[in-house]
């Protein structure tokens, strides 16, 4: 049996750019490296934003660079039923209430009481309570949209004791992969969202189940994501998911400074290709950064 599973898993929201290719070759190296397999992914569950367009240049851009990943490809959007039951799951024991606020109902509360909600790695926490049943009533026959957040005083009911010992194994990302437990902090994130108003599910929820599903053993991804561990942690340990272990990268910065985004239109994939770079190029220019020290080493902070 393979011991060591990873996965590459973009959003189809926009061209693929530089840091994106770091992402994916630090996954599929590390895959190569341990003899392991390498799986790619599409996180596609934001209809809004995501484009058949951007999800066949994921598949050409990739193939480009020369990553090799296996066959079938999961689509979340495929899956909406798989992440509906694991909801499900946290709706039966009582860890998740419906929010009908609006964001800007959300926002304006969280301005009206900043102290009690600190700034989390998606923001200001916020953290409510369930509505009497007699309101929520109304709201559901009034047709009024909902959202599912994730209690976390249930949370901590629930698992008791176990909810301050959550943590993860962190290892490096060059070898030799010596690891660390990190403390999971999932409180951070307040009453954190698990499904969407749109969508019915949420980034957080989805990824832990397909990660689970897919048996994933290693997570490798980007430093900013390494907050979301310690709440993937708590949806793994609350589903009764195995747990992987964690590597996170550094990200590029880009001329600014700043971490590559979606804004960098220079550094696309595509464009680079468009004019004559080849796919030996980008690792070269990878390398660059990190030898100049372009690189993002801690979690940017959230706005
Ligand atoms: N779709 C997520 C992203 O593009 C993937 C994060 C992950 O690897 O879990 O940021």
């Amino acid at each position: 049996m393979t011991s060591f599973v990873t996965r590459f898993a973009p959003s189809p929201t926009g061209g693929l750019h530089l840091g994106h290719a770091f992402a994916a070759l630090c996954a599929s190296d590390a895959a190569k490296a341990a003899g392991g397999r390498f799986l790619l992914r599409i996180e596609d569950i934001d209809t809004e934003r995501c484009k058949p367009e951007y999800e066949a240049a994921i598949f050409q851009d990739l193939e480009w660079l020369g990553l090799e990943w296996e066959e079938p490809v999961r689509r979340q959007s495929e899956h909406l039923d798989d992440y509906t039951r694991a909801l499900s799951q946290l709706q039966d024991n009582g860890l998740v209430y419906r929010c009908f606020r609006t964001r800007k109902e959300v926002l304006a509360e969280i301005a009206s009481a900043p102290h009690l909600a600190p700034q989390g790695p998606e923001g200001p926490a916020f953290t409510s309570t369930p509505l009497a049943p007699s309101r929520e009533r109304r709201l559901l026959e009034d047709g009024r949209p909902y959202a599912w957040r994730l209690s976390m005083a249930a949370c901590q009911g629930h698992l008791g004791s176990m909810f301050d010992t959550l943590g993860w194994r962190e290892e490096t990302l060059g070898a030799p992969h010596t690891q660390r437990r990190q403390t999971a902090r999932p409180d951070l994130f307040g009453d954190v969202v698990i499904a969407r108003k749109d969508a019915g599910t949420s980034y957080h929820l989805a990824a832990v189940h397909d990660d689970a599903l897919q048996d994933i053993t290693h997570i490798v991804r980007g430093i900013d994501l390494r907050p979301a561990a310690g709440l993937h942690r708590l949806l793994q340990t609350l589903l009764s998911y195995p747990e992987p272990v964690y590597r996170h990268h550094p990200l590029l910065a880009g001329p600014d400074g700043k971490r590559y985004a979606k804004r960098d239109r220079s550094v696309t994939l595509r464009l680079l290709r468009e004019t004559g770079h080849e796919p030996g190029d980008i690792r070269r220019l990878i390398g660059a950064h990190a030898a100049r020290g372009d690189m993002i080493e801690s979690p940017p902070v959230h706005a």
